[in-house]
């Protein structure tokens, strides 16, 4: 983990015919929030709560499941020929793990602009900025992307650990080459980057205080225990518990087996 940041997905970038593209049907999420981040393209979200939204680049989508919610991603009808974005999830404490689900959208977020960085505050705190999305431990999460070449210093939290994802070209950080699509933690502590490039790239930097709670982190779901975990699949297999997502035109998604008892990390 980094911070409550407990899982990342870098999806594409991938060329998609008419007709291809995303389609994941709905399943469940409990004891976290996803935070998805589009790069290129557009993903269609569905809900149990009902909301149905379009999330296109510079847009947040931040879903706070809580107690039990379910979500379905596609590829909208009419898209762009590519799609590259981010998902990640971000682990509810103890306190607020229970709490009701909710979606919001954020079609405007904080961007702030200096020495050849065009910064994007996806959540949390920093740059002295503000996001308008909810969160429920101290976390940060940026984007960024390098207009112009050379060296510039980014500062951080100190007491937050850190990590970046390169997602377009090329960077070094302190003198680090970073490599697409490769996490680089970064650790706690650090007050600032030295960020150097020789042409335009982008990157995501997320960081936090550090967790501080063991997780069971198993399919979609986050719990402190295996018995929780088993009772959310159960349920969501029996058609128990958890709503149900409208207009979704193909399969809820099966839950994989649990065979063994899950180690908290
Ligand atoms: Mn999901």
């Amino acid at each position: 983990m980094v911070g409550a940041w407990c899982f990342l997905d870098h999806f594409g970038p991938l060329a998609i015919g008419n007709g291809h593209g995303i389609r994941v049907g709905p399943h469940p999420h409990i004891g976290l929030q996803t935070v998805t981040w589009l790069i290129e393209g557009e993903v269609f979200h569905r809900d149990s709560l009902g909301y149905q939204q379009l999330i296109r680049p510079d847009q947040l989508n931040i879903m706070t499941a809580g107690r039990g919610i379910v979500h379905s991603e596609e590829t909208s009808s009419e898209h762009s020929d590519r799609v590259h974005g981010l998902q990640l999830w971000v682990a509810l404490p103890d306190t607020d793990r229970h709490t009701e689900p909710a979606f919001a959208h954020h079609s405007t977020l904080p961007r702030i602009e200096r020495d050849g960085m065009d910064i994007t505050l996806l959540v949390g705190k920093g740059q002295g900025e503000q996001s308008p999305a909810r969160t429920f431990t101290p976390i940060v999460g940026y984007d960024i992307a390098l207009t112009d070449s050379g060296t510039r210093a980014f500062e951080l939290h100190p007491l937050y650990e850190h990590a970046v994802l390169l997602t377009d070209g090329m960077i070094t950080i302190d003198s680090e080459i970073m490599t697409p699509s490769t996490l680089y933690y970064l650790g706690i502590g650090r007050e600032v980057l030295n960020i150097s490039n020789e042409s335009p790239a982008r990157f995501a930097i997320i960081g936090g205080v550090p967790f501080g709670e063991q997780i069971i982190l198993w399919w979609n779901l986050v719990a402190r225990t295996t018995e929780e975990i088993s009772q959310a699949r159960d349920n969501w297999e029996a058609h128990r518990y958890f709503g149900e997502v409208e207009g979704y035109d193909g399969p809820r998604l099966v839950a994989p087996a649990l065979r063994t008892s899950l180690k908290a990390r």
